[in-house]
């Protein structure tokens, strides 16, 4: 809907713009008549800049928005030197790089803005040394024009700048909310059907560990029974998981949760886990680190960044855990020195089944992000490849 009305009005000023190129090719244009070098590239360059407008919605490539910008800048400098006598053109010259904000594209501005001060010292130059009083209203007042053009540059650079901060704002926005939508309807969805597949699956759990029992198998059938219910087992994990993102939150009372003794439990917990690669976590917290939380959420949430971390750390590595007061914040962050993730990688992350482990099932982060969100907190990550990977979480202290 909001595309569809972005297009419409991105035609309608393509098309005023069009109108407006048009009719000053067709009226009153002192060449008019002349159909001589100056008349002919000033259309040819009507043509191929409205040609660029209309296309640009249909094939919106960086390509095709430098050139509708190069274009634009030749086209106007051309309307510069070709009607010497109509001063308003110089007022285009100043304003070419605000077309370029329109695009939102950083290093196009940049560039257009580039161009268009070297333009400019080349014009005045051409206009100071070699034209002479081709321009009677720039030659006047040289150094005048020159600061009011460097004038308006400035104000375009404020605008761009103003306009980009609040674009990539909205932009941040507009991903958290999308991030939050799809963990709303993992978890809806998780509460319908994990409950309707936990009991057929405790059902038929029940009667293979009755047949497992059995005599009247034999040894190679209890052996199939056994991977079945190991099977069961596997998908019974998968969907108390699922569950505990749909838990309603008075099973889960916020209290007061001492971070220092929770990482303490937890990094013993998982000790022997990581004996099983020879990857050892060291624990080192200062201050006082107190916070409104859930005791159990808060472990859950830490075994599985530090298990993840403990998955993603080569023989050997260590897996470090740190926790401390930072003014308002408690911040706890689990660090390793694995294979890290590329950027495409973390922004994945907290997608449901999204897992590059071949016996992973990619619901550990979505939970992690929901128990992060639950208390207020926020997650950060910072990894590169082959160097590893730091998970940052604060949380208000209390
Ligand atoms: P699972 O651990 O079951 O695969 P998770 O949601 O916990 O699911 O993690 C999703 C994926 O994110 C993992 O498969 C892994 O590729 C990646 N990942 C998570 N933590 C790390 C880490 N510390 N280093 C590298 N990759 C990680
Ligand atoms: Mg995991």
């Amino acid at each position: 809907m909001k595309e569809t009305t972005n297009k419409k009005i991105y035609y309608i000023v393509a098309w005023i713009i069009i109108v407006i190129m048009l009719s000053g090719l067709f009226i009153d244009n002192p060449r008019l008549g002349e159909h001589g070098f100056v008349y002919v590239t000033h259309s040819i360059q009507v043509l191929i800049l409205s040609v660029c407008l209309l296309l640009y919605p249909k094939n919106g490539t960086a390509f095709l928005r430098w050139t509708i910008m190069t274009v634009a800048s030749v086209y106007f400098y051309t309307l510069f030197l070709f009607y010497p006598e109509t001063s308003s053109t110089f007022v285009f010259l100043c304003f070419i790089p605000a077309l370029a904000i329109l695009y939102f594209d950083t290093m196009l501005f940049y560039f257009s803005l580039l161009l268009n001060f070297l333009s400019i010292v080349i014009i005045f130059a051409y206009i100071l040394l070699i034209e002479g009083l081709q321009y009677p209203y720039v030659e006047e007042d040289l150094i005048g024009n020159f600061f009011n053009f460097i004038a308006s540059q400035i104000i375009v650079y404020f605008i761009f700048y103003l306009t980009n901060g609040r674009m990539k704002k909205q932009q941040i926005y507009y991903e958290q909310i999308q991030h939050s939508e799809r963990l709303k309807t993992t978890g809806q969805l998780a509460a319908a059907v994990a409950h309707e597949i936990r009991n057929p699956l405790t059902v038929v759990k029940g009667f293979l560990q009755f047949f497992e029992q059995d005599s009247a198998f034999s040894d190679e059938r209890k052996g199939q029974i056994t991977l079945m219910i190991d099977e069961l087992d596997t998908a019974e994990e998968v969907i108390s998981q699922f569950l505990t993102v749909a838990k309603p939150d008075r099973e889960n009372v916020t209290e007061y949760v001492d971070v220092r003794a929770v990482l303490k439990s937890v990094t013993d917990l998982l000790h022997s886990y990581g004996l099983l690669h020879d990857n050892r976590i060291a624990l080192e917290v200062t201050g006082d680190c107190t916070i409104a939380a859930n005791n159990i959420e808060l472990k859950q949430l830490l075994i599985n960044l530090i298990k993840n971390a403990i998955e993603a750390s080569n023989i050997g590595e260590q897996v470090l855990v740190t926790a401390g007061r930072e003014q308002d914040f408690v911040v706890i962050s689990v660090i390793d020195y694995g294979r890290g993730m590329t950027e495409a990688e973390v922004a994945s992350l907290g997608t449901p089944f999204y897992s590059l482990k071949s016996k992973g099932t990619g619901l550990g982060m979505m939970i992690c992000f929901n128990i992060v969100e639950k208390f207020k907190g926020t997650i950060d990550f910072q990894s590169s490849i082959g160097h590893g990977t730091t998970i940052t979480i604060r949380f208000p202290a209390t």
